[in-house]
């Protein structure tokens, strides 16, 4: 059977907004561009966004603030897209305070972690706390060179800019193994992204294949719902932290987790997993191929958060099985040869960039799809040309998403201000 991906959803909730200082430069220079579109011209402008998530729009806020004219293009009829279509009842892992982006807040009595409606208010009051140049409905196709421009195909015409900052998100397309027998396989077989709500699987045997943090997330829901026998399929075991302890966010502890070196926040983590949720071999879990500040760093693989799903383990409710080789009909085969029959399988299987149609022929991209740079990185052969939003970070992707956004907003400025003292020199050596 084929595999479903959610549907979109509205959702609103108002919020306070903090005013911050004006951005006058980025004024003046949306101006200049917008004259330049008027005259009919190819639409021009020092930097081209593709993407209005958390990363782009912190990125569009950056460069303004710079005073370079900017345009944001956006595939999506209206900011935080992904966020709406994720499952109703999400509440973000990362902590409240470490959600936001610059110039706005939660509303007073917002809880430590907020709903996706609440972060989607949060993107809305941004744009329009900043007068965001937003084009909406405007999807990328090709982003190509042409001398020191870059040209980008949209399907509302061709657009050229000095610099394109993609920041398209990284989990934009739902990775689904192909399982051999998957397509005759007779219960139901969806991918995380469209789990939409724990109780719509009351009374039905769950497996979950994936012990990541999706997989965790599906599982801190289905073990509130009156569901029926759950399998938990691991390749691996996760770096797991709660998501409190006795009340306390554990998220909040994150910048200073992300300020140690690698070995060290890897031990800080895997002493905080074991404290706080027992060991991997307690749980049922393999080992773990690497720490979790390891494994986030080099392999893009983030920290699964537990919020009830260990607990269940203990307790027998979800059980810890291999990891699936085939389907046959109405059972999934483990490598271990043996057999089990859930009515659904939710594939916890991780996401892809899918950047491939859009920048894949600049040689930019890694075998699975991610960008070989990001942030101020660049490739030397291609300048002008970042990503940002394209790893995980340990405090989360609102927090890096400010971070990349000044470190690329001040690349920028830099080779801006480099090509004006080459040209000063230039003209100055020609006038003698
Ligand atoms: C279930 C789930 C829960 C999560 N919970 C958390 C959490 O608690 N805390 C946290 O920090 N992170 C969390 N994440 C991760 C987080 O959602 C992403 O890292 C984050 O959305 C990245 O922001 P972004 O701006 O890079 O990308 P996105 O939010 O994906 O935004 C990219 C934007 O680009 C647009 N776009 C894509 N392609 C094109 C194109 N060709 N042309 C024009 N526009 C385009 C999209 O429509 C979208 O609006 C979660 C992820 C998942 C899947």
């Amino acid at each position: 059977m084929a595999w479903q991906i959610a549907a979109p959803r509205r959702a609103s909730t108002s919020l306070t907004l903090r005013r911050m200082l004006p951005i006058t430069g980025s004024a003046r220079g949306n101006r200049k561009a917008r004259d330049r579109n008027r005259s009919g011209s190819m639409q021009d402008t020092d930097v081209l966004i593709i993407g209005a998530g958390a990363a782009g729009l912190a990125a569009a806020h950056a460069l303004m603030a710079r005073g370079l004219s900017v345009q944001l293009v956006e595939k999506e009829p209206h900011v935080g897209e992904p966020w709406r279509q994720r499952h109703r009842n999400l509440t973000l892992n990362s902590y409240r305070d470490l959600s936001t982006l610059p110039g706005v807040a939660y509303p007073p009595g917002t809880p430590a972690f907020p709903a996706r409606e609440a972060v989607v208010s949060l993107f809305e009051d941004f744009v329009r706390l900043h007068g965001l140049p937003i084009a909406f409905g405007t999807e990328v196709r090709q982003v190509r060179r042409d001398n020191d421009r870059w040209i980008v195909e949209t399907n509302d015409g061709t657009r050229s800019a000095r610099n394109v900052v993609v920041a398209t998100g990284r989990d934009r397309v739902p990775h689904m193994p192909d399982w051999p027998g998957h397509g005759g396989f007779t219960g139901r077989l969806l991918h995380a992204a469209a789990f939409g709500e724990a109780a719509a699987y009351a009374g039905k045997s769950v497996l979950v294949s994936g012990a990541g943090n999706s997989g965790f997330d599906v599982l801190n829901h289905l073990v509130r719902a009156r569901t029926g026998p759950i399998w938990l399929s691991a390749r691996s075991g996760p770096a797991i932290l709660p998501k409190r302890i006795a009340n306390l966010a554990v998220h909040k502890v994150s910048p200073f987790l992300a300020s140690l070196p690698t070995w060290l926040a890897d031990a800080v983590i895997a002493m905080t997993q074991r404290l706080s949720l027992g060991s991997h071999a307690r749980l049922g879990l393999p080992p773990p191929i690497g720490g979790g500040a390891s494994r986030l760093r080099g392999d893009s693989i983030a920290i699964a958060t537990d919020d009830g799903a260990v607990r269940a383990i203990k307790a027998g409710r979800v059980r810890v099985i291999g990891p699936i080789r085939s389907f046959d009909r109405d059972s999934v085969v483990l490598e271990d040869g043996s057999i089990v029959k859930p009515d659904v399988v939710i594939a916890a299987t991780g996401y892809r960039t899918g950047l491939e149609p859009l920048v894949g022929h600049l040689g930019v991209l890694d075998p699975r799809g991610k960008p070989l740079f990001n942030g101020a990185a660049q490739d030397p052969r291609l300048p002008g040309l970042w990503f940002t939003g394209m790893r995980p970070d340990l405090r989360g992707c609102f927090t890096n998403a400010r971070l990349q956004a000044e470190a690329i907003a001040a690349a920028i400025s830099a080779s801006r201000r480099d090509a004006k003292a080459r040209r000063v020199q230039l003209d100055s050596g020609a006038a003698h």
